[in-house]
């Protein structure tokens, strides 16, 4: 019984390739394996638990049958999904993460991250992430009409894609620092994250010991997961 991982699929409705291929892929991988951890960026745009749309309902009932077949399913946030909440876990049946998360993985210490808070060269995003993870702002987000949420959300995605559209590809990606300090204080020796969609395998040393950074893919044309095989690991992907 194998553990997976994925992130960065980014669902929405303009993209119902990406839900197709995510669909097959619970029916034909996931389902037969003991657990599928989502490390943020599943949806491209949450706004609240109480939002519905064609997409979501499918969503949820997809993720309800692989949950009640007996496949563990762990969900964390990304920055474009971070208001996922306990009522939508509660409901497909799955467990919210907190974002570090350590778990024991083909003999490991696994540290497990979306990978945002690593980014810290980009300091105009980590200012942006602090406001809209602060739980005082969240609160008071989600007390807003849909309609209004709605119109937040899509004026916060121009602004970004408007900063990062001036921003050079290197500060988007993460800090060496940032990655040693965070697998030296949660005492890991493997961390697996997505975000940057920059899918690799790093090899590191840290503390003149072997240590690995696993960076998932996003699902932009591409199948990526990371699957567990004995004492190995396997990063793969399949173009639909
Ligand atoms: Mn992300």
């Amino acid at each position: 019984m194998t553990t997976l991982f994925i992130s960065d699929l980014h669902l929405d409705e303009t993209r119902p390739d990406i839900t197709r291929a995510f669909f097959e892929f619970l029916h034909h991988t996931a389902i037969n394996a003991k657990s599928l951890y989502i490390l943020g960026d599943f949806f491209e745009g949450w706004i609240g638990d109480d939002d519905s749309s064609a997409l979501i309902e499918a969503v949820r009932t997809e993720l309800r049958a692989l949950t009640k077949h007996g496949v563990s399913l762990y969900i964390m946030h990304g920055n474009r999904d971070f208001l996922i909440g306990d009522a939508f876990c509660a409901d497909v049946g799955a467990t919210l993460l907190q974002d570090p998360t350590i778990i024991s993985l083909a003999g490991e210490q696994t540290l497990l991250m979306h990978g945002d808070s690593l980014c810290t060269d980009d300091q105009e995003y980590m200012q942006f992430r602090k406001m809209l993870r602060n739980p005082a702002w969240q609160q008071d987000a989600l007390k807003k009409p849909l309609e209004e949420r709605r119109a937040i959300a899509k004026h916060l995605r121009m602004a970004s894609s408007e900063a990062n559209s001036n921003k050079a590809e290197d500060i988007m990606d993460v800090n060496a620092d940032a990655v040693n300090s965070a697998l030296m204080e949660h005492g890991c020796t493997r961390l697996i994250h997505g975000h940057t969609h920059r899918p690799y395998r790093h090899q590191l040393t840290i503390n003149q010991q072997p240590a690995e950074r696993i960076v998932l893919g996003d699902w932009d044309g591409s199948v990526w997961y990371l699957t567990d095989e004995g004492e190995s690991l396997s990063l793969r992907s399949t173009p639909f």
